[in-house]
């Protein structure tokens, strides 16, 4: 049946252009140069994680909070040429060589933003198609936690204690599964700026700040944590495993 519907055809080319990068994940996904850093539409309607993200939490959080850090990422580059020409992974690589601490702090913040949410947008998916970890991944989620059951676990209690506002992720660190936690917009790539015990390859990051779950769950973050994993995208977050671990 042919579909008439714009936004269908909309969601099914952006889908196809999703798949189409997720072999590139994580870092190519982003332009050469990081200015002018640009919000890209999200891969799915707002209302299509419905009801584990509600379609107006992720309408402001993409529309408002993501375009935010952009809006301050592209204006704090337009005084630095230099910077402006590095890619976003370089900037964040380069963070602790710029020596005004303000504009560091302004490249930390709202560059770290625009990098984890591009990341955690790629990581939700409709829950009809959250899928399952892959053979390889699924395996190395046993060795190092005993179980998915146990890891769920773990991840939600990391969640669940980050102080205020930051992320929840899991990475690669030394070929090993890892879970740990940032504050903020930092994220475990940030070399020289998270504790050296947090490094390693993000594979699946969890925003915990209020703005992600606060219209739905209120203070209720563990019930966010919990509904959060229908909507997990196991193809793409065993993708940047199997990248990581190449
Ligand atoms: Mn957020």
């Amino acid at each position: 049946m042919k579909d008439n519907n714009p936004l269908n055809r909309r969601h099914f080319i952006k889908l196809g252009t999703l798949a189409a990068s997720a072999t590139m994940l994580s870092s190519n996904a982003f332009a050469a140069e990081v200015a002018p850093a640009v919000l890209t539409d999200l891969p799915y309607p707002f209302a299509a994680l419905e009801p584990h993200i509600d379609a107006k939490t992720m309408e402001i959080h993409h529309g408002k909070h993501h375009a935010g850090y952009i809006k301050n990422l592209n204006a704090a580059l337009e005084k630095d040429a230099a910077l402006a020409k590095k890619s976003i992974d370089e900037l964040l690589a380069d963070l602790p060589a710029i020596s005004d601490e303000a504009l560091r702090t302004t490249l930390r913040n709202n560059g770290g933003g625009h990098w984890n949410h591009d990341f955690f947008w790629k990581t939700l998916t409709p829950a009809s198609e959250s899928g399952e970890p892959s053979a390889k991944l699924a395996a190395a989620i046993e060795e190092s936690f005993g179980s998915m059951e146990e890891f769920k676990k773990a991840f939600g209690a990391a969640a669940a204690k980050q102080f205020g506002s930051g992320w929840a992720w899991l990475i690669v660190q030394d070929g090993k599964l890892k879970i740990t936690g940032t504050a903020n917009q930092d994220n475990p790539a940030m070399k020289g700026l998270v504790p050296d015990a947090d490094l390693g390859t993000p594979i699946l990051g969890l925003d915990v700040w209020e703005h992600a779950y606060y219209l739905n769950y209120q203070n209720r973050r563990p019930d966010y944590v919990t509904a959060w994993w229908n909507i997990a995208n196991w193809k793409v977050i065993s993708e940047r495993y199997a990248a990581a671990t190449a």
